[in-house]
């Protein structure tokens, strides 16, 4: 499972994005606003860092708005009651204590080269193409 196989020694957050990296997303469709089913990968993966005592937030942009922030807060915060057993903090935000973000449409760079790390980033999905 990578570098948080052991307990946590420090304080801080792993950030997990919902939709398309813990969910399944296919774009977004104003008829259709549901959480999409887990994807078991990423579900195993938070379901262990849970159960090894690391803090765990969802990162969304779906809470990035004060208008209805709260409903889907409490639809999300389900969701993982349902799916992972118990309700995660909800965000939009990172501090400095997040220790990583797990995101489909994040672009990971070389620290102060501003490069990609890899060539992954070219074949995201095509609801997340830039022009
Ligand atoms: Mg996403």
């Amino acid at each position: 499972m990578g570098k948080f196989d052991d307990k946590p020694t420090k304080p801080g957050w792993i950030g997990v994005d919902l939709d398309g990296t813990l969910a399944y997303y296919a774009g977004w469709d104003p008829d259709n606003l549901g959480i999409g089913e887990p994807i078991p990968a990423m579900l195993e993966r938070v379901k262990f860092w849970v159960a090894n005592g690391h803090t765990v937030k969802i990162m969304t942009a779906r809470v990035a708005h004060e208008h209805g922030s709260a409903f889907v807060r409490q639809e999300i915060e389900e969701w993982c009651l349902k799916h992972i057993g118990r309700k995660l903090e909800v965000t939009c935000q990172k501090d400095y204590a997040m220790i990583e973000l797990w995101d489909d449409r994040a672009v990971r760079v070389k620290a102060n080269e501003g490069v990609p790390c890899c060539e992954h980033h070219e074949s995201k999905p095509s609801y997340h193409k830039i022009t």
